[in-house]
Parts: structure tokens; C-alpha cells; sequence
């Protein structure tokens, strides 16, 4: 977590009181709509381990699903974070091991090393998962994923997130999404916790994705899928219950770490069902990626999007309080200091934000912010700088 140091006020107290987001109410369809339903891969078959705390046992858990699943030969892409669960994988081709500045390149050579293999199996964090997405593309075999962070809604998607070259811009393209994924609750436990902050942190902009998506539709210019609208929801409501009190150490069990996988992949569901990030994506992920282009990630990419959403909150005329309260309570930054930017900074990242993702309706565009404007509503969710 770059930059996100407690430098700002002072929070206040945990609220006493549950915090909700309602989900906008669905647009009614005018009779006899017909859906084209954009359906491009169909959601993998999950696994959560039988496994709680110890990580040999869904090592060997996971070795036994894999022949299950007519695994024999795989070629094994594996981060440090992944070399516990991999010790009991027998019969593997070749195993390859990206490091933190692993690029699309460098993918490219290993997909010829994985030809030959059954399937790709990559266990690791989600730079991992990236990588190994790019190498099932070019090897033509199915990709499974074991994740060992719950940091993202991405590790089901069929995105793979990542720099040409080493100390380039990533970029965001369409590869391969798992045909299985298995969860090690073990390993997910003993994960740094500003990875299961970001994870909650990416599904709690589900909802003002919504908000933005229906106001597209108002304006005419999309349409809304129901079942991608359910799916997104459904994923928030999942993880609700977690925001209402202070997210330390002592709170992150088997039990949470099974609800938030499943709420992450239920947001990736979202995604498939319309091929696009538009049900868990609005304005508060583009502002997420004018920060990563104008100033570098300053924090996990669902730490940098729940901050965000204050800004998304304010403009949709929502309760911006309660999901401050609820950003102390996660733990997750709620103040522009805490990633490391200045009053300046979030207006020019509010200027830019539109044009990281041109053709999404969304309530920035619905704003039209000039500077003047950026400035009254950065001074509005901040105060004077
Ligand atoms: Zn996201």
C-alpha cells in the first residue's frame, strides 16, 4: 500500500450502525424487449477448499482436484506466494516463475515451453494470474487459476492487466478467463490483509457502477443486461455485512476469506455475462486509472477504486458520511494524503478521469467538471487544501 500511510485526520469512532448502499432500482423494460446476451466465455467451475489453516492439506487438496479434473501434464505458472500449494502437483511439464516486473514478453516465451501440457495451472497473486492468462493464449490450452490474494474482482475475467516491457504503462487486454479456479483458504488466510481491504474495497463500487449504468440507459445511449445487474449486486450484497466494523487481523478467517472469494467471482460473473467491466465499473474506476496515469498506482487498484467511489457518492447525491465511515471501518484510504496526492492532484485526476474510458456513460460525464467545479467538489468531500 504505497503511500498509504495514516497521515490524515484523525478518524472518527466505528459506526454503530449498519452502513448500506441501496442498489438503484432496475429501469422497467418496455414490453417485449428482446436481449442480445453478449455471453463470450462461460464462468469457470470454482473450488473453495475443505481446508482452513492448514496449507499441506489443500496442497494436497488441490493436487487431487486437479486429476480430478483430468489434469495429468500441467504446465505450472507459479509466484512465490504459490510455491507452498504447488509441492504436492505431480507430472508437470514445466514451471515457469514470474517475477514482480514479469511482462507480455516475456509471456510470449513461455507459452511455447507450455505447449504439449493439458492446461496452464497458475497459482499466485494477480500479476501471476496475468501472465499466465497471456501464456494460455498462446499455448491453446484451457488456464486454471489458483489465487493466493483476494485483491481484485479480475481473477475470474478474461483480462489479463499488464506492461509490454519491463517499466511500462500496463495496459488492459482481452486473453483467457479460467475454466476452473480453486481457493486455498490456508493460503488466503495468512495473505496480507491490504489485499482482502482491496479485494472488499473493488466490490464496494458495484453498486454506483449501477447508478452510472442506469443513467446511461436514461440518456439512451445503453441497454441494461438484468442477469449482469443481479450478479453485480448480488456480489455486494455478499460482502455487506463485513462493513460495519473495524477489519483487523482478527477478523480474517476461513469463513471470510470463502465469502469474499465468492463474492469476487460472482462480480467476475457479472462481467462474462456481458463481455464488458460496465456492471462493477462507473466513474470511480475511471478516476482510479487517471490517478494510476497522471501520478502511478499509490495503492492497490480496489483500495485506490473504494476512495474513489466518495467522489462518485457526492455526484450521485448518495451518502457520502456512511461510506467514509465505512472506508475507516475496512481500513482502506478515505483522504487524498493517504495515497499521497494533494487537493491539486485529485482535481487534475478528476479532469483526466473521463478520457481513460471514452464511450462509458457515466456520472463524470453526466457533470461535464471543469476546474472551477473539480475544485468546489474536491473541497466539498476534503475541505480546504
Ligand atoms: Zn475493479
Amino acid at each position: 500500500m504505497h503511500g498509504a500511510s495514516g497521515t490524515a485526520e484523525q478518524p472518527a469512532a466505528p459506526s454503530a450502525s449498519p452502513f448500506l448502499i441501496d442498489i438503484p432500482v432496475l429501469p422497467a423494460e418496455p414490453p417485449g424487449t428482446l436481449y442480445v446476451v453478449a455471453r463470450t466465455t462461460p464462468p469457470p467451475q470454482i473450488t473453495i477448499s475443505a481446508s482452513t489453516y492448514d496449507e499441506d492439506d489443500a496442497a494436497e487438496e488441490l493436487a487431487v482436484w486437479l486429476r480430478a479434473n483430468g489434469v495429468e501434464r500441467p504446465f505450472l505458472v507459479v509466484s512465490g506466494h504459490g510455491q507452498g500449494l504447488r509441492r504436492h502437483i505431480s507430472g508437470a511439464t514445466g514451471i515457469a516463475v514470474p517475477g514482480r516486473h514479469a511482462t507480455r514478453g516475456w509471456a510470449r516465451l513461455c507459452s511455447g515451453a507450455a505447449r504439449g501440457a493439458d492446461a496452464v495451472v497458475a497459482i499466485g497473486g494477480g500479476r501471476c494470474l496475468d501472465v499466465a492468462k497471456l501464456v494460455t493464449v498462446g499455448a491453446g490450452i484451457p488456464f486454471i487459476a489458483v489465487p493466493t490474494q483476494l485483491s481484485h474482482d479480475g481473477i475470474c475475467s478474461p483480462v489479463s492487466v499488464l506492461p509490454e516491457a519491463v517499466g511500462g504503462l500496463t495496459d488492459s487486454f482481452e486473453a483467457v478467463a479460467p475454466c476452473l479456479a480453486f481457493f486455498s483458504r490456508p493460503t488466503l488466510v495468512k495473505a496480507p490483509i491490504a489485499s482482502l481491504r482491496a479485494g472488499i474495497g473493488d466490490l464496494l463500487s458495484n453498486p454506483l457502477a449501477l447508478y452510472d449504468w442506469k443513467l446511461a440507459s436514461v440518456a439512451g445511449v445503453e441497454q441494461i443486461n438484468h442477469a449482469a445487474w443481479h450478479l453485480s449486486a448480488e456480489s455486494f450484497l455478499l460482502i455487506e455485512p463485513l462493513l460495519v466494523e473495524p477489519l483487523g487481523p482478527e477478523r480474517v478467517d476461513p469463513a471470510l476469506v470463502g465469502l469474499l472469494a465468492q463474492a469476487l467471482v460472482t462480480s467476475g460473473f457479472a462481467m462474462m455475462a456481458v463481455g464488458t467491466s460496465r456492471p462493477v465499473s462507473g466513474a470511480e474506476h475511471k478516476i482510479s486509472h487517471a490517478i494510476d496515469f497522471l501520478f502511478g498506482g499509490r495503492a492497490h487498484h480496489g483500495a485506490q477504486v473504494a476512495f474513489a467511489s466518495l467522489v462518485s457518492l457526492a455526484l450521485h447525491g448518495l451518502d457520502v458520511e456512511g461510506f467514509r465511515q465505512c472506508l475507516v471501518n475496512l481500513g482502506l484510504p478515505h483522504h487524498p494524503r493517504q495515497l499521497g496526492l494533494s487537493h491539486h492532484d485529485m482535481v487534475a485526476a478528476l479532469l483526466r478521469a473521463p478520457s481513460t474510458r471514452p464511450g462509458r456513460f457515466t456520472i463524470l460525464e453526466s457533470a461535464a467538471l471543469d476546474e472551477a467545479k473539480a475544485t468546489v467538489l474536491v473541497e466539498a468531500l476534503w475541505g480546504q487544501s
